[in-house]
């Protein structure tokens, strides 16, 4: 009776076991899921992601001939940030960038970090006037953000310049789609920065 008293215990603890390495491995897919979607620097959707969501909205916009508008956005002379200040404090204004863009855009749109100190909108349902509205807004939000360098209370500010551009039905790719925003935004970039162009 006392040895299928102890089998019995033994059978539990095994189990117990068996459940909360289950329960282990279901964090880890869950974090690795993460890794694979998520940049580590701003928690924006990483690049990987960001052209995969563009890729769907292009396929749905293609679909139900539905609107469909990008944003490409760019930080004004990053480089002179992480000359002058470092590379941390550069990696500390890039993640205000990224919370002030998402913070400052709205449902159903979508942000990523597409690249170093570039980042990706798509606006799903919308033309380049609202697109143009959100790039005056977010251009504004930047300009007036303040960021925390040190404990002296120095602080610094960055703008942005942004390239809009609209999905054509029938010709557009999401390739030619995200050319058409980044020629857009060296545009604004050539025409003084911290500001918009739309491509046509
Ligand atoms: P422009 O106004 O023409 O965009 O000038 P810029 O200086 O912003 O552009 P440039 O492409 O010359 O420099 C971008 C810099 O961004 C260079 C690169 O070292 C820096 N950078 C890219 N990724 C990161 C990052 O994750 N952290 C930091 N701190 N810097 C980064
Ligand atoms: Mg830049
Ligand atoms: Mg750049």
């Amino acid at each position: 009776n006392r040895q299928v008293k102890l089998f019995q215990i033994e059978s539990e603890f095994t189990k117990k076991i068996a459940r909360n390495k289950q329960i282990e491995m279901e964090a880890v897919m869950v974090q690795a899921q993460e890794i694979a979607e998520i940049d580590a620097l701003t928690f924006l959707f990483n690049r990987r992601m960001i052209v995969k969501k563009l890729q769907d909205e292009v396929l749905r916009a293609e679909r139900y001939n539905s609107l469909l508008s990008i944003s490409v956005v760019d930080v004004d002379h990053f480089k002179i940030v992480n000359d002058t200040y470092g590379h941390s404090v550069g990696d500390e204004v890039l993640r205000q960038v990224a919370g002030q863009l998402q913070d400052h855009i709205r449902h159903p749109d979508i942000v990523g970090r597409y690249g170093g100190e570039e980042f990706l909108i798509l606006l799903p349902s919308s033309d380049t006037n609202a697109a143009a509205e959100q790039a005056t807004r977010l251009c504004k939000q930047m300009r007036e953000m303040i960021v925390p360098i040190n404990h002296d209370g120095q602080t610094l500010s960055v703008t942005i310049s942004i390239g809009i551009t609209q999905f054509q039905n029938g010709t557009d790719t999401w390739e030619t789609l995200l050319n058409r925003a980044d020629n857009a935004m060296y545009e604004a970039k050539n025409n003084g920065r911290d500001r918009w162009s739309v491509a046509e």
